[in-house]
């Protein structure tokens, strides 16, 4: 039976197999399906409909395989819908459009780089050089509505290769991508928990298990399938034994994303890595939860504590800022920041939020910021007193910051109280440059597994400092396409 959801093509399977509902909702593990008969069997299935799962189905269905999408949403959101939306490529045609050298070798030096070299150096110049093919192919065949941001750098970019959606929103990247999968007539399930998979004993991927909210069960029966499910952020007992550092942070990205592609992939005899590597925001409003613009750094902002004092150089990633946060007094910051800064961030979507949610005061003078704040005077003036004179090259900043020639930080002042936040995992499945899912100890790929985005190991390192801006929603789209072009070459 095939019905729609919003405008996306959602299928109901009738020959299902009904057990009675436990109550729970992640997934279990593998089920040796041995010379199990599937009554419904697609070709590829993907599981999670976010910018992975949608580039894969894509992708897949491109290269003429049928195709099944299965969400655990409905309508489906992800971590990409809460998103900045924007995607890192080198080499892009808007890049040469807009008068832009840059190559992915550059960027995958970059990516090293800010990973201090702790990375797989193959996985990042893979991940580069198709990240220029997937801008491309995401505007031009799918009309993603990317442009490139021009006006500030993220930490780690020496380039301008940001290429955002008009209003720098993730919603508004997913609500594009649906719309091509709707487009194309790739069927979803939509309401649809992936509970467990089914495999042979030579690991080779035969079927996926769902559960619906009514607690009945279906199987489905495929010949590859991509893992697009995201990492573990949601699961906070992983998060406590993979990265306790962040353990008691807020988790701010999507509370379905609960490391089920970890868990059948140990099952299943993969590989994983990097399991304690995070991308971390240090800019999340408080008790607001909005997400603060990062060019309310990039453009000359800091951060104090409670004593008015800074404590880091900030703008050396949002990532790592996040811990920085936490580890302060009463685990928040002040940032503080001047109307150029606050104006270049005002593109974002989420700094409009965060001004309508009042989370963004303004302060006519410093007397009015020590109102809002309730910081100590005299330390706060003598903190501003000091970036002004580094910023004016009087003095050199004592983090080791390079504010480069930015504007003083001088009224109307803008202040935000904010705190560090979790926004995803970054460990997972060990993958190569095809998204082919790896053996665990080896460079053999599974028969028929591919993961992309958060279900795989990304580019950060094992840490949180290692995170270059963007790298999230560039593995997605990345290795959601390769993932997805493999499980069609497999099943053709
Ligand atoms: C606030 C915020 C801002 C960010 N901004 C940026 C940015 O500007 N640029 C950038 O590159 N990155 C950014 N990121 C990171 C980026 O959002 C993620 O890296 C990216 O969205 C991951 O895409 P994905 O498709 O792997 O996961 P998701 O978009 O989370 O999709 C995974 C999907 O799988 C589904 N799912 C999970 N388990 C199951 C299951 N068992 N069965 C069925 N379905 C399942 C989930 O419901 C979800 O829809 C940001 C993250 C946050 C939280």
């Amino acid at each position: 039976m095939t019905g729609w959801v919003g405008n996306v093509r959602v299928i109901v399977i009738l020959e299902f197999d009904v057990r009675p509902a436990d109550g729970k909702d992640t997934a279990m593990g593998i089920i040796r399906s041995g010379d199990r008969l599937f009554d419904i069997s697609v070709p590829v299935a993907v599981i999670g409909a976010g910018a992975c799962g949608c580039s894969a189905a894509l992708a897949a269905n491109e290269r003429g395989a049928g195709v099944l999408m299965i969400e655990r949403d409905d309508p489906p959101a992800g971590s990409t819908s809460l998103s900045g939306g924007q995607i890192p490529a080198s080499g892009t045609r808007l890049q040469k459009a807009a008068g832009i050298d840059d190559t992915p070798e550059d960027f995958a030096e970059e990516i090293l780089e800010k990973a201090r070299h702790q990375t797989d150096a193959e996985m990042a110049l893979a991940v580069s050089r198709g990240s220029t093919v997937t801008v491309d192919w995401l505007v031009d065949t799918y009309g993603a509505p990317l442009e490139v941001l021009t006006d500030f750098f993220y930490p780690g970019h020496k380039k301008h290769r940001m290429h955002g959606t008009p209003n720098r929103d993730g919603a508004e990247l997913l609500a594009c991508l649906l719309e091509a999968v709707s487009r194309e007539g790739i069927d979803m399930l939509t309401a649809a928990v992936a509970t467990d998979l089914y495999a042979d004993e030579d690991g080779k991927v035969t079927g996926v298990r769902i559960r619906r909210p009514d607690g009945s069960r279906e199987d489905v029966g495929c010949g590859a399938l991509v893992l697009a499910c995201n990492g573990f952020g949601g699961n906070p007992e992983m998060v406590r034994e993979y990265i306790p550092e962040i353990a008691d942070a807020l988790y701010f990205g999507h509370a379905g994303n609960k490391g089920d592609a970890v868990k059948w992939g140990l099952e299943l005899g993969a590989d994983i890595a990097d399991m304690g590597s995070y991308q971390g925001h240090g800019a999340v409003a408080t008790p607001h939860n909005t997400h603060i613009g990062w060019p309310s750094i990039t453009e000359g902002g800091i951060m104090v504590n409670t004593d008015g004092k800074r404590f880091s150089h900030e703008n050396r990633g949002y990532s790592e800022q996040a811990i920085e946060v936490i580890r302060q007094p009463g685990n928040f910051a002040w940032t503080i920041f001047n109307e150029t800064a606050h104006n270049v961030a005002m593109q974002f979507n989420h700094q409009r939020e965060s001004v309508e949610a009042g989370a963004v005061r303004v302060a006519e003078t410093l007397d009015q910021l020590v109102e809002i704040t309730e910081l100590p005077e005299d330390a706060l003036a003598e903190t501003i007193a000091e970036v002004n004179d580094i910023l004016a090259g009087r003095k050199t900043d004592p983090f080791g910051r390079d504010f480069g020639g930015k504007a003083p930080l001088e009224p109307p002042y803008y202040t935000v109280k904010v705190t560090g936040a979790l926004f995803h995992t970054q460990g997972g499945l060990a993958i190569d440059p095809e998204a082919r899912v790896l053996r665990r100890g080896t460079r053999q790929p599974l028969p028929n597994l591919f993961a992309g985005g958060g279900a795989a190991r990304g580019l950060t390192g094992p840490s949180c400092w290692g995170y270059t801006s963007g790298a999230g929603l560039m593995t997605a789209t990345t290795l959601g396409r390769l993932g997805g072009e493999g499980a069609a070459a497999i099943v053709s």
